[in-house]
């Protein structure tokens, strides 16, 4: 091992990361960052094309609440890393919308839009729902909550419309279930809340201005990040993380380390013996994405589209499934970042359209028949996802697509799952002493979730003597 001795590593410049290492550095611990990639963001990174510069994921910040809200979840995270409301220049949504044929169900900032609209659409479920909505707002999410229920099963002791029952998981789903077919219960109750209860916002400039002002952040307060700098293994002995190892054969020690590598990764670091004995394999996420960017030269209001984001199904029935095939374009999210109330509009028109995608479908491809599937993916993509928004082709300036195999490529997590392995480790804790899990797999999902799951974590082990 060198001298370098910290207080606490991190592993990955993700969300998770970064915000746990503000948090640590504030009390003045000695805390590295180590990020196996040239950029920061992780999963909600950023990257230049062509001259423009694009976010990697970023359709919107949930969990919106205006300044000066009190308790929420944004509120605690922005006072936890000591940052203003306004440091993050927020542009709220206009609004946006469930979309089933036949039936829609429009959601803004304001719960009141989405109450409306379920009682307009469904007034036999006005009741039901309204019992719902007070069983989600009593839910204590405080409490250690039980990861096996289903909200599935829950949703139907309360809800008896199949449709409605459908259109509730649809975003839920998509904005953070690992889960297939469905979401766990306790995962529903923070999800609702961050969707529909509170809302969504862009940061004004995507997420670049974002993470700059957690990157200058940790430094100012005395941070190291390492770029370009991957963990290959995780040093341990009797049952302790003494620190981790560099892909160039340097150790470093720590008292305790964070890992935002996920869980099976980061039991892959430790060696094969706790990997063989903690890591289910049936357990790694499934549930992967395709999205694909277009730039255009028209604004989609000017297209006559001004929802911010719609969550698309062409049936009454939703299949969140790893698809059999490439990808299941049945279902899908769309996101029109033109449309928050920003106080610079941006200078483009953008569309981006997000389906369900199969990791291995797409790794036994060779690198022609990848290029070409990824054409003829956006083609079936937006076959179902047009009527529901506009065509954004024939406005068509630039595109950019990503598949499992970049998420894969760029955050290590495997089978490209953005949203990790469908059992939560909900108390960070791991088979070592002094080694945590923050971020996906931990169980908080999401730029605020992954942040507050970076600061909860830090908050609870390592900001205590070990
Ligand atoms: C297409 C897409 C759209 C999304 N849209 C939204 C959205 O609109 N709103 C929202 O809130 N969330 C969205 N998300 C989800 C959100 O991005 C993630 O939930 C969140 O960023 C996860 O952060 P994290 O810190 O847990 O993990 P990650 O972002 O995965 O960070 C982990 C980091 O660890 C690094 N790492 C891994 N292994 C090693 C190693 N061995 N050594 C060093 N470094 C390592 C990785 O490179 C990575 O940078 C989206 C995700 C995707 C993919």
């Amino acid at each position: 091992m060198s001298n370098a001795r910290y207080d606490t590593i991190i592993i990955g410049a993700g969300m998770s990361g970064l915000a746990a290492g503000i948090r640590l550095a504030q009390y003045d611990q000695r805390v590295l960052i180590l990020e196996k990639h040239y950029l920061w963001g992780g999963l909600n990174s950023f990257y230049k094309r062509a001259g423009r510069r694009f976010d990697v994921g970023l359709h919107a910040l949930t969990n919106y609440v205006p300044k000066g809200t009190k308790g929420a979840p944004l509120s605690k995270l922005l006072r936890q890393l000591r940052l203003r409301h306004d440091d993050l220049e927020l542009a709220p949504q206009s609004y946006s919308e469930i979309a089933f044929p036949g039936t829609k169900l429009r959601f803004s900032n304001d719960f009141e839009l989405f109450r409306s609209e379920v009682h307009e659409r469904f007034p036999h479920q006005i009741e039901a729902f309204e019992r719902l909505v007070a069983e989600l707002d009593a839910y204590d999410m405080f409490s250690p909550p039980d990861t096996d229920i289903s909200a599935r099963e829950v949703l139907k002791d309360f809800i008896s419309e199949p449709l409605l029952v459908e259109m509730l998981l649809c975003p839920l789903c998509y904005y953070g279930s690992a889960r297939e077919g469905d979401v766990d219960w306790y995962q529903f109750a923070i999800l609702f809340k961050s969707l529909f209860n509170e809302g969504f916002a862009r940061p004004e400039g995507g997420i670049k201005p974002l993470l700059d002002l957690l990157i200058k952040r940790f430094a100012e307060l005395g941070g190291e990040l390492r770029m370009r700098t991957g963990v290959d293994a995780i040093v341990h002995k009797d049952g302790e993380c003494q620190g981790v190892r560099l892909a160039d054969g340097t150790e470093l020690e720590a008292n305790c380390v964070l890992s935002s590598a996920g869980w099976a990764e980061t039991m892959r670091m430790t060696g094969d013996e706790l990997y063989d004995t903690h890591v289910n394999e049936e357990e790694i996420g499934k549930l992967s994405f395709i999205e694909t960017i277009f730039v255009m030269d028209k604004t989609p209001a000017q297209l006559g589209h001004d929802t911010t984001i719609v969550f698309f199904n062409d049936s009454t029935e939703f299949d969140y499934q790893r698809p059999k095939t490439l990808i299941d374009p049945r279902s899908g999210v769309i996101c029109c970042p033109n449309n928050y109330q920003a106080k610079t509009p941006l200078k483009d028109g953008l569309y981006r359209v997000t389906t369900l995608a199969n990791y291995d479908r797409w790794k036994e491809l060779s690198p022609e028949a990848y290029s070409e599937a990824k054409l003829q993916s956006v083609e079936a993509a937006l076959q179902t996802a047009a009527p529901f928004s506009f065509d954004p082709r024939p406005h068509e300036i630039e595109r950019d697509c990503f598949t499992p195999l970049t998420v894969e490529r760029f955050t290590g997590k495997m089978a490209g799952a953005v949203y990790g392995a469908s059992r939560k480790r909900l108390d960070g804790r791991t088979p070592l002493e002094n080694l945590h899990i923050i971020g996906t797999d931990q169980g908080l999902l999401g730029v605020t979730g992954s942040m507050l799951s970076g600061i909860s974590i830090a908050n609870r082990y390592a900001l205590v003597p070990n």
